[in-house]
């Protein structure tokens, strides 16, 4: 029975976005500008196809059996968690890579986003298997120790300790290849903190973020909490938009801040990993999902690589809930920008980016409610000349 509703749900899910591929195509006929109407056409499909392989190594790794086998391979031992743990991460994450390597290659480099070498994608993909592998592998034994240790409240300490992993890892993502705009930025880069300071956020510095030659995606975005939060722009960025419409992107970052959404952000993700950690906990008494899943439930390391295995099929369900508190944000972030700053200025500005990252000004409307962190642009506008009239 629960094979049958793995295969279900995994087959729902596919039908979905399929469906949901189709809508967004036949949306975007009416787009003008054939670039943005090709690009964004050719994602929606492709992720179909990533979606199908995701689908067909998470029933290998169930129902075909690939879990049990890594459970008799890994005998019982200390480090047969981040063993088996750490071999079903690799197998998504190397899935992931060559799905960014195709993805680099023919839709963005066809659409003049990207001009990276093969040689360069490699690299970068074999980096980010071999961290997600390295964190996998660390938390698999760690968990594994937590459920030995605490067999009923494994769950609780487990989230606590997902809470400090990821606000780790929001603080290790701000390092990077970047400067400060007190150091030599672009000629003509605008006094950046003046404009943050306007925003009563005197003390957060501004970085900008070195573009790989020839990409063309411009953005900014807030990076880091505590004392190592900052704003980063890309230098691609800098070099597209003029002096205001710099200060009106900072200005929505700035909202970001003010309104705290990194911290109501970390909040909305520990929480999904406390809703899954305690599903977990309670599918581990059955051992008739073990069973149908296709894992000894004997151990506790087979129970994680199997949740790992079933999340991105959760998540392809929860997307919405958290696509839908991402745009709010983004809402948020740009009212507070209309009040601090020149909300015609942000359009264009918003405008341009969009122009330059290939995203279409709308999508359809269910499209976006399942898949867009963003909002459309048309939308955006529609509530920035709403304030702008209100003030
Ligand atoms: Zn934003």
């Amino acid at each position: 029975m629960p094979g049958l509703v793995l295969i279900g749900l995994l087959a729902a899910s596919l039908a979905l976005r399929l469906w949901l591929a189709w809508r967004q195509a036949r949306y975007l006929r009416h787009v003008e500008d054939a670039r943005l109407r090709r690009y964004a056409t050719a994602r929606a499909v492709f992720g179909i196809g990533v979606a199908a392989c995701q689908a067909g190594l998470i029933l290998a790794l169930t129902l075909g059996g690939i879990i049990a086998w890594l459970e008799r391979v890994w005998r019982p031992g200390p480090m047969a968690g981040a063993g088996i743990v750490g071999t079903v991460v690799l197998a998504f994450s190397l899935l992931a890579g060559v799905a960014h390597i195709g993805q680099s290659l023919t839709i963005d480099a066809r659409s003049g986003l990207e001009r990276r070498r093969l040689g360069a994608c490699l690299c970068s993909a074999l980096v980010a298997v071999a961290a997600s592998v390295a964190l996998a592998a660390l938390a698999g034994q760690a968990l594994s120790w937590l459920i030995a240790t605490y067999p009923t409240v494994w769950w609780l300490w487990a989230t606590v300790l997902a809470g400090l992993g990821l606000s780790a890892k929001a603080n290790l993502g701000s390092r990077g290849p970047s400067h400060t705009s007190a150091q030599a930025g672009p000629a003509d880069a605008p006094d950046l903190s003046a404009a943050l300071a306007r925003c009563e956020l005197p003390n957060i510095p501004v970085r900008v973020r070195k573009s790989p030659t020839g990409a063309r995606r411009a953005n900014a975005r807030i990076v880091g909490a505590g004392r190592a939060l900052h704003v980063e722009v890309s230098d691609t960025l800098l070099a597209l938009l003029t002096r205001t419409e710099v200060e009106a992107v900072l200005a929505h970052e700035a909202g970001h801040c003010r309104r705290h959404h990194f911290a109501r952000d970390l909040a909305a993700q520990i929480g999904l990993v406390a809703g899954g950690f305690a599903v977990l906990a309670l599918a581990m008494r059955s051992p008739a999902i073990a069973q149908g899943l296709g894992i000894s439930g004997a151990r506790s390391a087979g129970w994680l690589a199997l949740a790992v295995t079933l999340a991105p099929l959760a998540w392809f369900f929860l997307r919405p809930l958290r696509a839908y508190q991402r745009r709010r944000f983004e809402y948020e972030a740009d009212d507070f920008a209309a009040r601090h700053a020149d909300a015609g200025a942000l359009m264009r500005a918003v405008a341009k980016l969009n122009a330059a990252n290939a995203t279409p000004p709308a999508s359809d409307p269910l499209y976006v409610r399942v898949y867009n962190f963003h909002p459309d642009e048309r939308d955006r506008f529609r509530r920035l000349r709403a304030s702008i009239g209100a003030d």
